[in-house]
């Protein structure tokens, strides 16, 4: 008998090829009439360009994503939406300007990070990130527009695929996994496999933008709904100590991670490799890293080889639910074949 609770967030999602036109009626439908438009500086132009296209309904556009939490900002205008224009940084500032203030948030994503599906948000408070579960936090509608994604740089592209890709294969082995959920995370699997290598092999390629950006949906989708595991775990302590780029991070450590449960979780790995049409889940993550060209090694992406004890300490210090169970010594094992970069 199968027996499992299975949770939907609750957002609607418009997907299609110049997905961003349907915005002023997706805003109007929220009942909102002045939207405050947020981007980081690189991306002021698309922020500036959405609110044209609001017109009377957009009160301005603020492109400091990241840096601040325009709460002010937001009251002095009187605003009463948030659209996020951007990757995870600027999502997850339009959760934090809807946790303190309950604005709802329109989420347009332009990077396959996943966060507009999710009810988990970061805050950092005195140099610490803090991160929490709050509904409060979850857009209300999410715009999926590949055209808004062709200017990803490949190399970002790539990166924020196999960080998309993190978030399926660790729900397929979740503590609180479920069978529609493990359908999503396989098809989610599936669609950036394909999509990526079309993406790295011609950026303007809209069918390529398009499986991805549906990958990442679907990705970030189960990861608002399971229980991360060692994976997400060994990259939020090297993110959040040695302060590593976030999706290079996950890129180098997901196929150490999949290779360390992959005796503990065969249905998991028989879903990674059949989405993926490989023998073996690790090495073939690693094999198509190594195709696209991503990062293969925590040396590469700044981590130093005298930290990867301490690593591997605070990792078991307040370790998460895993299928197969931890040790230091294990664990600093994984880090040292991701540090020099070895297929596992
Ligand atoms: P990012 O949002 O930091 O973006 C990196 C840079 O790329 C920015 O300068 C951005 O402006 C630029 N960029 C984004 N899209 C672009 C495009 N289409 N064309 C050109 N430039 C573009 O990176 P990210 O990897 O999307 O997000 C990482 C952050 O998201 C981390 O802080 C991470 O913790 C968070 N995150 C949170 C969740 C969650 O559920 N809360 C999930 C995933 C990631």
């Amino acid at each position: 008998m199968r027996s499992f609770v299975f949770e939907s967030m609750p957002a609607r999602v418009v997907f299609a090829e110049n997905a961003i036109e349907h915005l002023p009626r997706e805003i109007e439908q929220l009942g909102a009439r002045r939207a405050l438009v947020l981007s980081t500086p690189q991306q002021e132009a698309l922020a500036t360009d959405i609110s044209r296209r609001l017109g009377q309904r957009s009160v301005g556009v603020y492109p400091h994503a990241v840096m601040h939490v325009p709460i002010e900002e937001a009251a002095r205008l009187g605003a009463d939406c948030v659209v996020a224009a951007g990757g995870g940084s600027t999502v997850g500032l339009g959760k934090a300007i809807a946790l303190e203030s309950g604005l709802p948030v329109v989420a347009i994503p332009t990077t396959y990070a996943g966060s507009e599906m999710t009810s988990i948000y970061g805050l950092t408070e005195a140099g610490l990130k803090k991160t929490g579960r709050n509904r409060r936090v979850l857009p209300k509608v999410v715009i999926y527009d590949p055209l808004l994604t062709i200017d990803l740089p490949v190399a970002m592209s790539i990166t924020s695929g196999f960080n998309a890709i993190a978030h399926a294969a660790e729900a397929l082995y979740a503590e609180n996994l479920n069978p529609i959920t493990a359908m999503m995370a396989e098809e989610g699997i599936r669609a950036l496999a394909q999509g990526m290598p079309q993406v790295a092999k011609n950026p303007r390629d809209l069918d390529g933008r398009s499986n991805c950006l549906y990958g990442a949906w679907l990705c970030g989708a189960v990861l608002g709904t399971t229980s991360m595991a060692l994976h997400h775990k060994l990259c939020h302590v090297l993110g959040g100590t040695w302060n590593l780029p976030h999706a290079e991070t996950h890129t180098v450590i997901l196929p150490h991670a999949i290779a360390f449960n992959y005796p503990a979780a065969p249905e998991a790995m028989a879903r990674i490799e059949r989405a993926m049409k490989t023998p073996n889940a690790a090495g073939g993550i690693f094999d198509l890293m190594k195709q696209l060209g991503a990062p293969l090694s925590l040396k590469e992406i700044g981590m130093k080889q005298d930290d990867l004890e301490r690593a591997a300490s605070l990792v078991m210090e307040a370790p998460y639910y895993n299928p197969r169970s931890t040790t230091r010594e294990g664990i600093l094992r994984l880090l040292d074949g991701a540090f020099f970069g070895r297929r596992p």
